[in-house]
């Protein structure tokens, strides 16, 4: 028989439970609200219903391999348990693994959310079509997360806490972050940040072209691109200042990690376009290692591994969810 493996994004709106094959990807996905309001205890019992039911689906034409789960971080491994969930109030200390295990009557395999969309960019997206296994990958959504796969392997450092370049500070004075820190990445580079500033600007005065008349619905990330696209100079703006803050977090990045492709995922990126020049601006301007090794320099023009490249991500919201179902896959590949 076939194997499949089952993988499950836990986010902090949507659960999404999956099956999977190596030949015909998702085979069948399963989407619920997370109810938070209505406890952990409800969660996983959502949680372990849907993979039951994928289970009764598949398991008589195929082999289940494993079941992968992405959880937003920090996790700590092997533990698969979870710590200061900004998003999942009552979930601090959860001991995520254990309790998932004891309900399934199987082992799990439980990883980042951030790390699972890297390793889905490296199998399946831009490190499948550049024939590269090793990137550093940033999610611009909600926060900011951070994922790095080096040698087809997801790097989790000792605690299982490794790709949390999300909190690294960008400007030490910035607005203070919910990780304890300020001005970290994830407070100028995700959706929830220029959506931030954007109403920052219009309360202090400094943005009159975002100013709206009484009843107007409130901007998000998507119409202040909209906006700046139509040439809103304020709209465009607060994505060059994202740009900047991801050029600047970049450049630390690729100074330490020197890996070949760094990605760039998550909502935000359908902005790239107005982020790319003063990203690249920054990012030149602040890693020499990223001067020395960029697409048409002497070093990578006579390179094996080629130039050091900064590219938007090519899989789209499902990286995190295809992460957790190709994971089970690599595990039994290593075992
Ligand atoms: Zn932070």
């Amino acid at each position: 028989m076939q194997n499949y493996s089952i993988g499950v994004d836990l986010g902090g709106t949507n659960l999404r439970i999956a099956a999977y094959t190596r030949e015909k990807s998702l085979l069948d996905t399963i989407l619920l609200p997370t109810r938070l309001k209505a406890g952990r205890d409800a969660v996983v019992e959502d949680l372990c219903s849907g993979v039951e039911t994928l289970e009764r689906r598949f398991s008589s034409q195929l082999t289940l391999v494993g079941v992968g789960i992405g959880t937003p971080g920090p996790l700590e491994l092997p533990a698969g348990r979870l710590h200061h969930l900004p998003n999942f109030p009552g979930w601090d200390g959860f001991e995520l693994k254990a309790h998932l295990e004891a309900r399934l009557g199987r082992s799990v395999i439980v990883e980042s959310d951030a790390n699972l969309a890297a390793l889905a960019e490296c199998e399946l997206g831009l490190g499948r079509t550049l024939g590269l296994d090793s990137l550093c990958m940033l999610t611009l959504g909600t926060g900011v997360g951070n994922g790095i796969i080096l040698c087809g392997k997801i790097w989790d450092g000792a605690h299982g806490m490794a790709g949390e370049a999300g909190h690294a500070t960008i400007y030490p004075d910035g607005p203070a972050c919910p990780c304890g820190s300020n001005g970290c990445l994830e407070m100028y580079a995700s959706a929830t940040a220029v959506v931030r500033s954007a109403n920052e600007r219009i309360a202090g005065g400094s943005a009159p072209g975002l100013e709206q008349s009484e009843g107007s619905p409130q901007w998000t990330a998507r119409t202040l691109a909209h906006a700046a696209d139509a040439g809103n100079a304020d709209a465009a703006r607060i994505y060059t200042e994202a740009g900047q803050a991801l050029g600047i977090g970049l450049a630390t990045l690729v100074n330490t990690l020197n890996v070949p492709l760094y990605v760039v995922g998550g909502g935000l990126v359908q902005a790239w376009h107005l982020m790319e020049a003063p990203l690249f601006e920054e990012l030149n301007h602040r890693s020499y290692i990223y001067r020395l090794t960029a697409p048409g320099s002497k070093i990578a023009n006579g390179h094996p591994r080629g130039a050091t490249r900064v590219l938007p991500a090519e899989l789209g919201p499902d990286a995190g969810l295809l992460g957790a179902c190709i994971l089970p896959f690599l595990d039994l590949k290593r075992s």
